[in-house]
């Protein structure tokens, strides 16, 4: 960290921050200027946030250079993080495609889907039991019975099964059931969620707050691993912006930025990203060509009957089509799909 302190800060103020930063353990080196001073501080301090210092009489700003999340930053971790989810791995050569209904709403509709999906090369199966939705009044998802159906499926196709989770209080009853924990857009800064995922040991898809910047999306990705919790993924779904003729705007910049970043893999999900059938194709070839790790889709038999989610959703045929085509893209960036 740098304390730039004020072209008016006297000698006084200028020993008092140096003993403030000394006080907790760290060495200071005094950088004279021509018309201000600056005090290096050696050592990492990151648990003290900066407001702290800029509060100090005579300190005009100071500059954290250590970024904030510890864990998830490429400075504690050079390597990819590659992420097991069964007898597959999120974040290496190949493209991870996770796909899936919004919700899951019978058992042979999920099963038709996981065994389409599965054709097409999908590594695992997502499917909405508890469904967090705007409305009180709109389908809520089949709760326990959808994770049952889910659990079939898996059975039936041997694909690793994704869910989201609303509340700390279900961990217990969905994690017995699924192998991955998605925490939704409005879930991202749900700190007890977070810290309860962090302390459960399955992989967690961390999608983005839909009004997150980067930084607080990696500190929410920080929660988890701080917690214990090794595995996630962090997953772009999409900002709300001024523009409405997408259902968000799907940020695709934000992946080379976090590829640079943190070390833990990235996935987009263009479904919710767009919220426009036609354009989960396009934006699917632009996240694996600008560095995605994965994907994540929805996907049903008959979208227009869909309970959740038609307008974006593909079928399992233009699934297949999709596949090809982001496959052709992999393969012209040095992965596979
Ligand atoms: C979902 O994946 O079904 C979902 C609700 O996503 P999000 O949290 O990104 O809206
Ligand atoms: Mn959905």
């Amino acid at each position: 960290m740098i304390i730039v302190m004020k072209p008016t800060a006297d000698k006084g103020e200028l020993d008092h921050v140096v003993e403030k930063v000394e006080e907790v353990g760290c060495k200071t080196i005094l950088l004279e200027g021509t018309n201000r001073k600056v005090i290096a501080v050696i050592g990492d301090k990151r648990d003290i946030p900066p407001e702290y210092w800029d509060s100090i009489p005579g300190v005009e700003k100071a500059v954290p250079i250590l970024t904030p999340y510890k864990i998830a930053s490429r400075e504690a971790k050079k390597a990819d993080t590659e992420i097991k989810i069964n007898d597959q791995v999120l974040g290496g050569k190949k493209i991870g495609v996770i796909a899936g209904p919004c919700a899951v709403e019978d058992q042979d509709q999920i099963n038709y889907i996981a065994e389409r999906v599965k054709k097409a090369g999908a590594i695992a199966l997502r499917g909405g039991a508890f469904k967090p939705r705007t409305s009180p009044y709109s389908f809520q998802g089949l709760g326990e019975k959808g994770l049952e159906y889910l659990a079939k499926a898996r059975e039936a196709t041997g694909l690793a099964i994704v869910t989201e989770i609303l509340s700390p209080e279900h961990i217990e009853l969905v994690s017995s059931y699924v192998d991955v924990l998605q925490v939704g857009t409005r879930n991202m800064a749900n700190f007890l969620l977070l810290q309860a995922v962090g302390e459960c040991k399955k992989p967690v898809i961390l999608k983005r707050g839909m009004s997150a910047t980067l930084d607080e999306f990696l500190l929410a990705g920080e929660y988890i691993l701080s917690h214990g919790n090794p595995n996630v993924i962090l997953c772009e779904r999409g900002i709300r912006t001024f523009e409405t003729h997408t259902r968000f705007t799907l940020s695709l910049s934000i992946v080379p930025e976090l590829k640079r970043l943190t070390h833990l893999p990235i996935i987009v999900d263009p479904s919710h990203g767009t919220g426009v059938r036609d354009l989960v194709c396009p934006m699917s070839k632009g996240a694996v060509a600008v560095g995605a790790d994965g994907l994540i889709l929805e996907v049903h038999q008959d979208p227009e009957k869909s309970y959740v989610d038609g307008p974006q959703s593909i079928t399992p045929e233009d699934f297949e089509n999709l596949m090809n085509e982001t496959g052709a893209v992999a393969r012209a960036v040095g992965r596979d799909i």
